[in-house]
């Protein structure tokens, strides 16, 4: 069986207290490899290279680290089918998305920091004629990147290569479910001539492992993505130690139909923003609010193209659903589509745990489900379930859409679907959400700057914005 290993100081090494965890295919349920069971030891040797190698790195052109990044983008297309294929396995998606999706954004997150690092400006402030103040942006040091299961090389891409862009040096733990593609990504690493200790890879638990990074007090920043409840853990260990701290977090996102929008695109996409990646994307819209003229027409043809999704083997091209990522979240999506139910909800389809015939008979998939009969009160309209669940509910005013889009304790992002181009301004501004996609949704300029409000995180990422995170500001005021 295959063993992950560490990289660490640009080597591949066994976990220092020689434990595994077992990896599981969601499609299948059979462990298919073993994840280092890493520890604070390990953390230690990855903080020691990755200091080690942070002068080196932060004073090299920007130029070098481009081209460095630019071939490690190259190599990423290169090996698309093989990394695709990585991610499907490990994490249950279907092979065509891992392909369209995680690893083409994976490369462009690579290829767009790359240019980054060249054009990145720093701004001069002349105080009339008695003063010259200019910023100088200096890289942090050793950046700690904790990233979650369900856009495995994608988001682990979207921290990294903003903090080596910078100058950075990076000590990087993927979830323990979904470790290989970062295992193979630092193969690349190596071929594109990133030099040792440069990024750092440690495998494992997040209490164990990840914890240790946080802890670390030569890890200048964290830029961690996950839940809600483990940013509020992590923010408790770091926030004492006054380190900089990116918290991307839960979501519990709305899409907003009014009754003039584009009927075929509104339900179209609201299939893909509900059921993309088995729901399991921060950004899927899981509350639908409909408004009441429109309500019947869009839940029956929204129910039909639901059902016409197909759930299966993520390796068959055919399947636009795959597994969830392990039992336990398979149960805990179970769990809520049980408490719907006790809230009153009605399920007009899906709701149950699907056998796939053939190999993937004892995998972990469950209906793509939608939900209609429940109050904006109820728990389910108000935790995050992350899976294939969807709820329905009518709406009378603009107002009412508003209030009940933002009555969550999230704020992550927003969907909404309107040809009237003053509404579109006006709720576009009333909605309490770092993203609002107006007529589509995950629509991605890497440019934008991207995170949550209220518990949806601190912070953002993309463009401009991650690399600031990655540095800190100096002002130098030269007096004429
Ligand atoms: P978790 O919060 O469980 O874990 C995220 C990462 O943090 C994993 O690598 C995890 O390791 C690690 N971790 C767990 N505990 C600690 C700790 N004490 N210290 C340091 N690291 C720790 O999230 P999931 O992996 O379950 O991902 C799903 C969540 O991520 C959802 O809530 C989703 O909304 C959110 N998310 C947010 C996004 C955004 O941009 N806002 C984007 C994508 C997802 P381990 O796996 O071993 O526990």
């Amino acid at each position: 069986m295959e063993r992950i290993a560490n990289f660490i100081d640009g080597k591949w090494t066994v976990p220092h207290a020689g434990a595994y965890i077992n990896n599981v295919n969601p499609a299948t349920g059979d462990v298919y490899s073993l994840i280092p069971d890493s520890d604070a030891t390990d953390v230690q040797s990855a903080v020691d290279a990755a200091t080690k190698a942070f002068p080196g790195w932060s004073e090299l052109l920007p130029e070098k680290r481009h081209t460095v990044l630019a071939r490690l983008a190259d190599l990423i297309d290169r090996d698309a089918d093989a990394l695709a294929r990585a991610e499907c396995i490990d994490q249950g998606k279907p092979l065509k998305l891992a392909k369209s999706m995680d690893i083409y954004r994976a490369a462009a997150n690579i290829r767009f920091y790359a240019t980054a690092a060249m054009h990145v400006a720093s701004e001069a402030h002349a105080s009339g004629n008695e003063a010259v103040n200019y910023t100088q942006r200096t890289p942090v040091g050793v950046a700690g990147c904790i990233s979650p299961w369900n856009l495995p090389l994608y988001l682990f891409t979207w921290k990294i290569a903003p903090a080596i862009a910078v100058g950075c040096t990076v000590v990087a733990k993927p979830s323990e479910l979904t470790p290989m593609t970062a295992y193979l990504f630092s193969r690349l690493c190596v071929e594109a001539g990133l030099p040792d200790g440069v990024l750092n890879v440690v495998q494992g638990y997040g209490h164990k492992a990840g914890q240790a990074i946080v802890d670390h007090p030569d890890v200048a920043a964290i830029s961690f993505t996950g839940g809600t409840v483990t940013g509020k853990k992590i923010a408790s260990s770091a926030g004492p130690m006054l380190k900089k701290l990116s918290l991307e977090l839960g979501g519990k996102n709305p899409n907003i139909i009014f009754a003039d929008a584009d009927f075929e695109q509104a339900v179209s996409t609201s299939i893909s923003s509900s059921f993309t990646n088995q729901g399991e994307i921060c950004l899927c819209g899981s509350r639908i609010l409909i408004e009441k003229k429109l309500f019947d027409r869009f839940v029956e043809a929204f129910v039909k193209r639901t059902r016409a999704l197909v759930v299966g083997d993520p390796l068959d091209e055919k399947t636009s659903m795959g597994a969830l990522v392990s039992e336990p979240h398979m149960n805990k999506v179970l769990s809520y589509i049980e408490l719907a139910q006790k809230e009153g909800g009605s399920i007009l389809t899906g709701g149950k745990r699907i056998t796939v015939p053939g190999r993937c008979a004892k995998g972990f998939f469950v209906e793509p489900t939608v939900i209609t009969g429940l109050t904006q009160e109820c728990r389910t309209n108000n935790e995050e379930i992350f899976g294939p669940v969807v709820t329905l509910m009518p709406f009378d005013t603009e107002e009412d859409a508003i209030r009940m889009a933002n009555a969550t304790m999230y704020g992550l992002s927003a969907t909404l679907w309107t040809t009237h181009l003053t509404r579109a301004h006006r709720v576009a501004d009333k909605l309490k959400s770092g993203v609002v996609w107006v007529n589509c949704w995950l629509y991605r300029d890497l440019r934008t700057p991207f995170g949550g409000t209220k518990q949806s995180g601190v912070g953002r990422e993309g463009g401009w914005e991650a690399m600031r995170f990655f540095t800190e500001a100096k002002n130098i005021c030269i007096r004429l």
